[in-house]
């Protein structure tokens, strides 16, 4: 989690403009880097991970992730003031999501990712909060977690077979997009820190095939490498680095955070991001 920090000061650095509104992340990575993981990742050989895989399972949805609630509640809390900060309407939801989770109503089990989308709805049901904020609260108390569990898993990778659209490793849906050599896609996972490879022309979020339906906006002078991804069919969009122009470009977490202008874009296109960022959350 200390690299995340790093490379946050280098964005910062080359977004001075947008600093004063990226400030939430700055406080939110202190946290996370001061966030002591249980010391046991997830022990899985080589071939039962393959096997999973080749089944179409993220191993996060039959491996049960180590969560604790005590364990966890400091970096629930600080996510969640992070949200009642940019928008104080949200704070009773907030409130009762905090009731029901001391009363041991709502558990981190809550927040994993699922077939369905991110959580069970047990928080929505429970607090009333919107399924955008459940989303961001979700990868910002679990990717600590999450990252330092599967980390023994990820060599295991190297050559399985993976066509989904989700992480295979924890299932979310991806949360930015790397162009790599070739003009390959890898999409990155913003709940674990891990990365997939991904068919060109399909999108991830809904499967569809084609060129038909990608809506492409491309960024332009210093923002050159940036593309939004969009889909006609499903109005959803991952945001795009082209890391042959941009050799310089962080890790697509902080890339995701560190772009906020482009949202804004995407979102007057119609567009609706799986995964919000923080700063998504102060539009709706
Ligand atoms: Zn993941
Ligand atoms: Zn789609």
């Amino acid at each position: 989690m200390i690299h995340l920090r790093d490379a946050w000061r280098d964005i910062l650095a080359r977004r001075w403009a947008l600093a004063p509104s990226l400030a939430p992340y700055g406080e939110l990575l202190a946290r996370w880097a001061a966030y002591a993981p249980p010391a046991q990742g997830l022990s899985w050989s080589a071939e039962r991970c393959r096997e999973t895989w080749g089944r179409g399972v993220p191993l996060a949805a039959e491996a049960r992730p180590p969560l604790d609630a005590a364990h966890l509640e400091d970096l629930l809390g600080d996510a969640m003031e992070a949200v009642a900060a940019l928008d104080p309407a949200r704070a009773p939801a907030l409130q009762r999501l905090a009731g029901a989770w001391d009363a041991g109503a709502l558990g981190p089990q809550a927040l994993l990712p699922r077939r369905e989308g991110i959580g069970d709805g047990s928080i929505e049901a429970a607090s009333r909060l919107d399924a955008a904020a459940v989303a961001f609260l979700a990868y910002a108390t679990l990717r600590p977690v999450l990252e330092a569990w599967l980390a023994p898993t990820r060599p295991h990778f190297a050559d399985a077979h993976w066509g989904r659209g989700v992480c295979p490793f924890c299932g979310a849906p991806p949360g930015f997009v790397d162009v790599i050599e070739g003009g390959h896609r890898r999409l990155a996972c913003h709940f674990c820190g891990g990365a997939w490879s991904f068919a060109k022309l399909r999108c991830p979020l809904c499967g569809v095939e084609g060129t038909t339906d990608l809506q492409r906006l491309q960024a332009e002078g210093e923002d050159a490498g940036y593309v939004i991804a969009g889909c006609r069919a499903c109005h959803a969009y991952v945001k795009e680095l082209d890391r042959r122009e941009r050799w310089n470009g962080g890790p697509p977490l902080l890339e995701d955070w560190g772009s906020p202008h482009l949202d804004v874009v995407a979102r007057r296109e119609g567009l609706l991001k799986p995964l919000p960022a923080l700063l998504d959350l102060a539009a709706r």
